[in-house]
């Protein structure tokens, strides 16, 4: 096999190696070099992988499609009905027009974004959008421009500018931002559509369903839902599996069946996962004392760190490769583990340990937690 030294060389010059950890998950824990930490990096914010009986209900349920793979594309033989029954209890749950499930929000945000260009089409995203969004603008290789992070001010002045040049200006944001764990002013931004009729607005809720709006979102939570033209839910955090799902208009919906690669040319995800996403997502909107539980966990550290949390996402910047570095053997050596978030994924002068809490957690955890972290603020 060919060798990639000079290459690899490049990569560790830039700074940007990455490595893979070997670990095992038990639930809220971790076996990181043979020792067992809480996790402090899992996007499992409902703490379902605490819960083994979920997964032996459903295995055990008449509701199981005990099928482990799909064999095809969901346009061959893949489109097994638990895909049509989640996705009409999808969107009757929302009660807009039609949902469609990805193998993941990578694939959807990817796939979706180059589709959507139709005649003259302008992206305006968020400055800190994820990087699958990111790669969707690239593919779609139409005009984009940036605005600055949560600045709605930003974002008019950009749409005063381009309003007449473009038949749709789609404005692309996350509902909570993966990396700073800061909501968006959804409410504000939607408002714009009343100003700017060729305006469409993406939301990427991925981590905000489960939590928000009864586990449906915040935009759900706002009451926002008909001002959003195409909201992205991921399956493979809060709300416990894996895969993701698009909620649109009917006809948008058929055009992502008919155009988005990432949709077609794909083998679909098994049933027995299928399946299990719409068991889970049904128990996940009676979890009201989880997401209180949660809640009241956030108050606590919030108040013992002395800041405002607006969401499970905690992120602590600590600039410099290094220090970020110690601040992470620091919490290994308490029991936690978090891996320190660098360049590329944050720009430099931004390194930051990104925590997050799930309720899984207990109140002495939360304590333990704000000891550690309240020596590096
Ligand atoms: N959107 C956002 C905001 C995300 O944080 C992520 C994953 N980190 C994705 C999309 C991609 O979702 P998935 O992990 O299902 O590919």
């Amino acid at each position: 096999m060919i060798e990639y030294r000079e290459k690899l060389e490049r990569v560790r010059e830039r700074g940007t190696y990455r490595t893979l950890p070997h670990l095992e998950i038990d639930g809220k824990d971790v076996l990181v070099g043979g020792e067992w930490l809480l996790n402090l990096n899992s996007n499992d914010y409902l703490g379902l992988q605490a819960m083994p009986e979920l997964a032996e209900e459903y295995l055990s349920s008449p509701e199981c499609r005990a099928l482990m793979s799909s064999s095809s594309s969901r346009l061959l033989t893949g489109n097994d009905r638990a895909f049509t029954e989640l996705e009409e209890y999808l969107a009757e749950e929302y009660g807009v027009p039609s949902a469609l499930v990805w193998n993941s929000g990578f694939d959807a945000n990817s796939g979706i974004i180059p589709v959507l260009v139709d005649g003259e089409t302008l992206f305006l995203a968020d400055r800190l959008i994820h990087a699958s969004m990111v790669e969707g603008l690239r593919l779609s290789g139409a005009r984009f421009a940036r605005f600055r992070h949560n600045d709605v001010a930003h974002l008019r002045s950009l749409l005063e500018k381009n309003a007449g040049s473009y038949k749709h200006i789609w404005v692309l944001v996350e509902s909570v931002y993966s990396m700073d764990g800061d909501v968006a002013p959804l409410e504000e931004i939607a408002a714009l559509k009343s100003d700017f009729p060729t305006m469409r607005l993406y939301v990427d809720e991925a981590h905000a369903v489960g939590l928000r709006g009864g586990g449906l979102g915040l935009s759900y939570e706002l009451g926002i839902l008909p001002q959003v033209d195409l909201l992205l839910g991921t399956l493979g955090k809060a709300l416990g599996s894996a895969g993701a799902y698009s909620l649109q208009s009917s006809s948008l919906r058929e055009v992502l069946i008919s155009e988005a690669k990432s949709f077609i040319y794909t083998t679909a995800l098994p049933p027995v996962i299928v399946g299990w996403t719409h068991f889970v997502l049904r128990r996940v909107r009676a979890m009201e004392p989880r997401r209180e539980h949660l809640r009241s966990l956030l108050d606590r550290l919030g108040r013992r760190l002395g800041r405002r949390l607006e969401s499970q996402i905690v992120s602590l910047i600590i600039p410099g490769d290094e220090q970020v570095m110690a601040a992470a053997e620091e919490l290994r050596r308490a029991g936690f583990f978090a891996r320190p978030i660098r360049k590329p994924t944050v720009p430099v002068g931004t390194e930051r340990l990104r925590l997050s809490i799930t309720a899984a957690m207990s109140e002495e955890e939360i304590d333990r937690i704000a000891e550690v972290l309240k020596r590096w603020m």
